[in-house]
């Protein structure tokens, strides 16, 4: 059996033309036009590569990008200025904090000063929180796109057996809260699980977020799963030029899940798109409207 392949791409693509006709509804409709701003600092190369791509996206999507582009050197207290003058902002409804940070800066502190209202990473501990306790909230946007993905093979992921592996605060543990509130039942899988392949080979459905090239190998893979692919590895290909590959053995999961995301065209591109629509939604809750349905 050869999987089907979930492509990420074209599915977020669709996302952003939805998201990009929402935008042009709130502007005729409410003169709103949802502004995000990303704060850059250093010269991390794969970072700017990152914060390229969301500033094209989001003018593409017919919002207003505001780039903060910061030298290494920067202090905590600037930079905590930095981020309330765009929390005071009303023409800025998304504030995302490129991570990593120097090292002279404390990460949590930054991301606690960001407004929770226009945390559209979700990595505020109140957001964090919301979405624990099952109350709205901004969600980081890899695990939103994650579960979209999967929702595009099964239109409920009630009662499945769902196995996560990676527990980090940016995509573990929130797709665990997700799930949950999909009504799937999650096993969360990490570095001191036991016969891990074991465990993988239980789930209806697998989600693996490790950052370890290829560690998933096709016989974890129950016959017919959908396997959701989440990580971003950079390897030396034979031709000595690198590549990217995913945490999942790609040839070999193909032959026997149901349903994968590649890597490069999986994951990745809907966490862009998940972040729009993260825009989207805050501007509209900021300014009291009703969530957008996308
Ligand atoms: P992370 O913070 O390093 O967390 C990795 C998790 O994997 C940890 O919970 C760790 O367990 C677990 N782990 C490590 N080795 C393991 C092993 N041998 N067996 C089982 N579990 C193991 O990474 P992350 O930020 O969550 O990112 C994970 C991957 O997703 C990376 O490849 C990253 O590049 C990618 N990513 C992609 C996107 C995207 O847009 N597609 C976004 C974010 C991240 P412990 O907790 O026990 O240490």
């Amino acid at each position: 059996m050869t999987a089907r392949i979930i492509d990420g791409k074209a599915i977020a693509a669709e996302l952003r033309a939805r998201v990009a006709a929402e935008v042009r509804r709130l502007r005729a409709g409410h003169a709103l036009e949802p502004g995000l701003a990303v704060v850059l600092v250093g010269e991390n190369p794969a970072s700017a590569v990152y914060v390229r791509s969301k500033a094209k996206q989001t003018q593409e999507a017919g919002m207003r990008s505001f780039d903060h582009r910061l030298p290494e050197t920067i202090s905590q207290s600037d930079l905590l200025a930095l981020v309330a003058q765009l929390n005071a902002d009303p023409a800025v409804h998304g504030i995302l904090v490129q991570l990593p940070l120097p090292q002279q800066i404390d990460s949590q502190k930054v991301l606690n000063a960001v407004d929770p209202a226009k945390d559209v990473d979700g990595f505020h501990p109140v957001n964090a929180g919301r979405l624990a306790t099952g109350v709205p909230a901004l969600t980081p946007c890899t695990p939103l796109g994650c579960i979209m993905l999967a929702k595009t093979v099964h239109a409920s992921l009630a009662g499945m057996e769902a196995v996560v592996i990676g527990r980090s605060n940016i995509v573990g543990k929130p797709l665990i809260q997700l799930l949950l509130a999909e009504n799937a039942t999650v096993t969360v899988a990490h570095s001191k699980t036991r016969d891990l392949p074991a465990v993988t080979r239980r789930a209806d459905i697998v989600f693996a977020a490790v950052g370890k090239p290829e560690m998933v190998r096709g016989d974890w893979i129950q016959p017919g799963a959908t396997v959701i692919d989440v990580g971003i590895n950079r390897v030396a290909g034979a031709d000595g030029k690198s590549r990217i590959v995913g945490d999942v053995a790609f040839a070999e999961a193909v032959e026997v899940a149901g349903a994968i995301t590649p890597v490069p065209g999986g994951v990745g591109p809907m966490t862009i798109a998940c972040l729009l629509v993260n825009t989207l939604r805050a501007a509209c809750a900021i300014r009291g409207l009703p969530a957008p349905a996308l």
